[in-house]
């Protein structure tokens, strides 16, 4: 584990009721009681943004939404702009997400709209990037997800460079019980972190924050989160649940 404080969040993605989501962080407060030295975030669906936001004040979870459009307001029919985001009490939002990109035509030029839309609101984006298993198999992962990143970041400066995160996600582990090996994600991941060293300098490329997600369970977290460049999870399926989501948690709590 490196010096930076691990971050685990769940993506809820579309799951979650009012009531559900409710039930889910009242159990979230009692089985993460006591846990220290580790950051912990939620991404609830847009519809229970603002019970979540009631339901965790006043805790040390913070709240986040999965997706925004980059503009303040206007004529976007079904869209979500920063500033509602802010209102509602997110602090942090994911961008480029595997699904977003594959299922509603979302690009690289399009999360660099909605990252620098993101800092200037005082939102903390979480950029998402991932290799397919066919770009896999052809010795691309490290290109593709490089390609993705330079163009996301494009026009960032320093100074803002610090809030943000970045999550890997190789799109084969999403969702489907395969897990990238603690190897496979640190080879990643270094090569994330010697990118964002090109981009962004030195001091910037060893603050910014670079998540593991796919298929994160308690049972594979430790070892994963033993990695000196995986700062912690992003968390599909096994935050939807409390004592999946808090045994990731403490995974990495035990380990600080
Ligand atoms: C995700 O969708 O960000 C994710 C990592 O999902 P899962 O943990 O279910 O693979």
């Amino acid at each position: 584990m490196s010096s930076r404080t691990p971050l685990i969040s769940g993506n809820w993605k579309m799951h979650k009721t009012i009531a559900a989501t409710r039930t889910l962080l009242a159990e979230l407060h009692k089985s993460m009681d006591g846990l220290s030295g580790v950051e912990v975030t939620v991404a609830p669906p847009f519809t229970a943004l603002m019970v979540a936001a009631e339901s965790l004040a006043g805790s040390r979870i913070g709240l986040g939404a999965q997706n925004m459009h980059h503009a303040e307001e206007g004529a976007y029919t079904g869209e979500i702009s920063p500033v509602m985001l802010t209102d509602l009490g997110a602090s942090f939002v994911l961008l480029g997400h595997s699904e977003r990109r594959a299922l509603f035509s979302e690009t690289d030029e399009s999360v660099s709209r909605k990252l620098r839309a993101a800092l200037a609101y005082d939102l903390i984006p979480y950029v998402c990037c991932g290799e397919t298993q066919q770009q896999r198999k052809e010795g691309e992962t490290e290109r593709v997800v490089s390609a993705q990143l330079r163009t996301a970041l494009k026009g960032l400066v320093n100074q803002q460079a610090n809030q943000v995160v970045i999550a890997y996600e190789p799109v084969w582990a999403i969702g489907t019980g395969l897990t990238a090996t603690p190897g496979q994600a640190q080879a990643v991941h270094a090569t994330i972190r010697s990118l964002l060293r090109e981009l962004l300098g030195a001091p910037v490329s060893e603050v910014v924050r670079i998540l593991y997600g796919g298929s994160v369970k308690p049972e594979n977290a430790a070892n994963l989160m033993s990695q000196p460049d995986i700062d912690g999870a992003l968390v599909g399926g096994a935050s939807l649940d409390a004592a999946s989501f808090t045994g990731i948690v403490r995974a990495v709590a035990a380990d600080v």
